[in-house]
């Protein structure tokens, strides 16, 4: 067994403070009743970087029931991992019991043909749980017997050189979960971390095996990729490694049609949703999807239009296409995939400035979406004409002004008739 390099609290700045204090209660607690207890994963990570870590994940050597008796306020969940979820108000504190080494053979491992994990809930110690983790740079422990940090993999040095690299055989280690590739080029964006070669090179043959990938976890993925304020660089990263044809096969074959002002148009929305949560705006899927897929809904509205189809017909026929394409890959709950078709059917009225069509797009609970989205599409080129500067306009006046816009055409003055030229 590979023993760990331990880096004692006076060589690293993690500091408690930086901890957030409900898990440092169950930190505590578990240590106090003789369990060891751990952060682990990617709290340990982002505070060796002075970044804010989004959640704090402990590992431990008390079994999920053993938690759950420790904890009032806990509940157990998973099939495929066993974890326990301590609650704290809205906060959920996710502790998870050291895992046996992968060559162990036991009755509660499960695995498919492809080689991918389907079902893990052998316990062991740290030694075993520290190789089923992805990166090194993940697999750190910050020990709260001593607040020392624990290094089993030479994390220290990844993190310092700025690498992601994978712990084990990368092929192994895709095939057993193909949601690693997606995971490195997460970290990879939002670190600004290089993909050392032996962990990117499987990335390009391996990609295809996302397809069996069930559609709630890639969305979950998908989420993750894009809405964690790194959404411009994620997408090129997929676009590098070949993997935005497995989650948004539409998408790509669209970009690869040489449609330069879709891309223009990603980069843009993507762009947008970043700066939104830099500013701690809310975003919505609704948004992401619409984008990623309107490239997809137009080209097929063509085709129904040229199929002989009428236009409102044949917008309903595409976007019903290709949502249900997408769900065969990503789901996309109801409550955002009504919201994604609203912003696309709202898009032709607005080239409607006047009278109750435009007074009621004004009044959509939509609007604000589709608007946004409309004045994406105008900056990315897509649009030939003011839309957005006069949809932007027509916000900013009082209700009166706005009435005297909305105006209908025919209420302005008439043009003179043209006389008859004399003969
Ligand atoms: P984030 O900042 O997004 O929370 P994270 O690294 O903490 O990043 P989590 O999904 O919260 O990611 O997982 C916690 C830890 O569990 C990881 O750091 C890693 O050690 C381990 N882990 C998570 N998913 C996998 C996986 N698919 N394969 C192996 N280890 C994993
Ligand atoms: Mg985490």
């Amino acid at each position: 067994m590979t023993s760990p390099t331990i880096i004692p609290r006076s060589d690293h700045c993690i500091s408690r403070d930086n901890i957030d204090e409900n898990a440092l209660k169950v930190l505590y607690r578990l240590h106090r009743a003789g369990y060891r207890a751990l952060l682990v994963g990617g709290g340990v990570r982002d505070l060796l970087l002075n970044h804010v870590p989004k959640d704090f994940d402990i590992a431990t050597d008390a079994h999920p029931e053993q938690v759950k008796k420790l904890f009032g306020n806990c509940r157990l969940i998973g099939r495929r991992f066993r974890l326990a979820h301590v609650f704290y108000g809205r906060e959920i504190i996710e502790v998870a019991t050291f895992r046996a080494s992968q060559d162990q053979p036991d009755d509660d491992r499960v695995h498919d043909d492809s080689g991918r994990i389907l079902r893990d809930n052998v316990y062991g110690d740290m030694g075993d749980d520290v190789w089923r983790r992805d990166f090194t740079i993940n697999a750190l422990y910050y020990d709260i017997a001593d607040f020392s940090v624990v290094d089993y993999t030479n994390a220290m040095v990844d993190i310092k050189q700025h690498t992601l690299r994978l712990i084990g055989d990368p092929d192994t280690r895709y095939r057993e979960d193909p949601v690693r590739m997606l995971r490195a080029i997460r970290f990879a964006a939002k670190l600004d971390f290089t993909i050392h070669p032996d962990t990117e090179q499987p990335i390009y043959e391996l990609g295809a095996l996302l397809r069996d990938i069930p559609p709630a976890r890639l969305y979950d993925e998908i989420l993750k990729l894009f809405h964690s304020g790194k959404a411009v660089q994620s997408f090129q990263l997929l676009q590098k490694y070949q993997l935005l044809q497995h989650l948004f096969p539409q998408a790509e074959l669209a970009l690869q049609s040489n449609s330069e002002t879709f891309e223009r148009f990603l980069i843009h929305s993507l762009h947008s949703t970043d700066k939104r949560i830099n500013d701690g705006k809310p975003i919505t899927p609704a948004f992401l999807y619409a984008a990623m897929l309107w490239k997809p809904v137009q080209d097929k509205t063509e085709q129904y239009r040229q199929a002989g189809e009428p236009a409102s017909i044949a917008m309903q026929n595409a976007i019903s296409d290709v949502m249900s394409a997408q769900v065969k890959i990503s789901s996309i709950p109801r409550r955002f995939s009504s919201v994604v078709r609203d912003i696309w059917y709202l898009q032709h009225r607005f080239n409607y400035r006047h009278g109750r069509r435009a007074r009621s797009l004004l009044g959509h609970t939509k609007f604000r979406a589709a608007y946004d989205f409309m004045c994406l599409r105008g900056k990315a080129g897509e649009l030939d004409d003011d839309s957005c500067e006069w949809w932007t306009n027509i916000q900013s006046l009082s209700s009166e002004e706005q009435e005297r816009l909305l105006q209908p055409a025919r209420n302005a003055p008439r043009k003179r008739r043209k006389s008859k030229p004399k003969s």
